[in-house]
This record gives C-alpha cells, structure tokens and sequence, in this order.
C-alpha cells in the first residue's frame, strides 16, 4: 500500500539550516544516527531539538529485515575511537539523555557488546549526570554479551520485540521472538535496577489479539516500558503497510499496557523506541 499518507502523520518541516548544523556535526565526529540510516519520520523534531540516537558499530547490519531501511552486508571493522567521539557529540550538544543503538553484528563474536559496554562506561565516567538507554540487538542471546552491558550500567536497555511471533519469519528473519523475550528477561535479572523496555510497530498484518499477548508476554519478562508505533514502507522493496491504525487504536493499547501493568507506554502512530525517550523514563521515574 503505497500512496497518500493518512492525515495524521502531518508534520511541519524542519529549519534546514538546523538540521544541515546536526548533519554536519555528526559528520564531523564520523558518527551514525539510526535517525537518518532508517529514515524515522520524527528526525526533523529530534535534530531540531538537537538529539538523535546514535547508531554504533558501523552503518551496515548483518541481518535482513523486511521493514527496515538499514544497510546490509558485510561490516567494516569497529572503529575503536567510536566511543571517544560520541562522548565530544554528547558534550558539544550538551545532551543529558543519550540513546545508543546499533546495527546487528552477528559477524562479531560478541555481537558487539564490548563497543556499547565501552561507550557507555565512557559516558558515565565523563558526563556528570547523563541518563544512558541502550537499544541492543540480541547478541545471538549470549547471556556473556548481556552482562557485559548490563554491567557497564546504562540506565536503561530497550530490546525490541518489533512486531508479533507470527510474522518473524517474513519480517524479521534471523531473530527469535523466544530468545528477545529471554534477553529482557535476564537483563531484569541480572540488574532489578535497570529499566527494561521494547517496542512494536503496527500495520504489518498482526491482529489485536496478538498484539495484546505480546504486551503480556513483555510484562511476563518484567518489561517496564512500552513503545507502539506505525510501520512506514521506507522503499517499495520493503515489506508493504498492510494498515495505518487509526489514531484512537493506539491510545486503547496505550490503555491496556497501564492495565498490564507496564510503568510507562507511549503509544501513537509517530512514536518510534527512543521516540521522546527521555519523557517516557522521566514519567516511569516520576511514577
Ligand atoms: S537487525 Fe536491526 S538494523 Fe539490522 S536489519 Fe534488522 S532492524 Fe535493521
């Protein structure tokens, strides 16, 4: 279903000027954004706000799902002076909550999990104060990579779900539904002081029955938060939006994710994981 998009995905253009600084900035410190490599709708908010969430471990993924618009193939090597440079972004854009992802190195025999255990020790030896989420792949659920992060103290590790059991296959193949249940689960194990969050989008072809029994499946994994978006098509040769759920969809979900038990959900058509994510773990902390 490509076309018109529904009304409510309106958004009002960013200041060019803006956005080029952000570009350039990151350019300048060879650092990647999954705002720009996956093309999130929201990047002209975020850069105008001057945040962004931090891409890790090199621009090209190994694996191949269908709804992202990541590069993939086989990675270069880890830029070892990564975590250094992030750290002068951080600094320079005078940021208090940072988000870094990455894309997946299965190529890597830790999955990556040294890179993002040294950028966040960096950070918190360095910026007073600084509130760090990580959006971790699955490192392959290695429970050795899992504590490496765990350990190195991000405030938060998000892990998303991104989508029903059912659909793995077409959507997200070389990923476990079980095995990312699992890595949130050890997570709240090996740290109960660690906000654990994940994230779905909508529109794939996923019913609202299995989109609840993921919701409780994530409480089961003692899930904190919860973040439900819209699917956008990023090129016609990504998998196709079965359907733009309407706005008032969403703040039902939203509605049962409370009743469920989740400390915070953001819940709407825009709403990407580390959408606003610092409102989303100041309201969980605040509660
Ligand atoms: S693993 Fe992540 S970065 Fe890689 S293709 Fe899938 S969603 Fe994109």
């Amino acid at each position: 279903m490509r076309g018109r998009l529904p009304p409510w995905f309106k958004q009002r253009l960013a200041d060019p000027a803006v956005m080029s600084s952000m570009h350039d900035l990151l350019d300048g410190f060879n650092l990647h954004t999954i705002c720009q490599s996956a093309l999130c709708p929201n990047i002209g908010n975020c850069f105008t706000a001057g945040t962004a969430t931090f891409l890790i471990l090199g621009d090209m993924c190994t694996r191949r799902c269908t709804f992202c618009a990541v590069k993939r193939g086989h990675p270069g090597p880890v830029d070892e002076a990564e975590p250094e440079h992030l750290l002068e972004a951080v600094e320079k854009l005078g940021l208090s909550y940072v988000v870094i992802t990455s894309v997946t190195r299965d190529d890597l025999p830790d999955g990556g999990a040294s890179q993002f255990a040294r950028t966040v020790t960096l950070l918190r030896e360095n910026a007073a104060g600084i509130t760090v989420e990580v959006l971790v792949p699955d490192f392959r659920g290695s429970e050795k990579a899992i504590l490496m992060v765990v350990e190195s103290g991000p405030q938060v590790i998000n892990h998303n779900v991104e989508t029903v059991p059912r659909l793995y296959p077409e959507v997200r193949p070389g990923a476990d539904y079980a095995r990312s249940l699992e890595l949130l689960y050890l997570v709240k194990k090996l740290n109960p002081e660690t906000v654990t969050k994940s994230g779905l989008m909508l529109g794939l072809g996923e019913s609202r029955e299995e989109v609840i029994e993921v919701m409780g499946d994530l409480r089961e994994a003692n899930c904190d938060l919860l973040t439900i978006g819209q699917y956008l098509q990023p090129s016609p040769q990504h998998h196709p939006v079965i359907r733009f759920v309407p706005p008032e969809e969403f703040t039902e979900y939203e509605a049962i994710g409370q009743a469920l038990g989740f400390t915070e959900v953001a819940s709407s058509p825009l709403v990407r994981s580390s959408y606003r994510a610092a409102e989303l773990y100041d309201r969980a902390k605040s509660c």
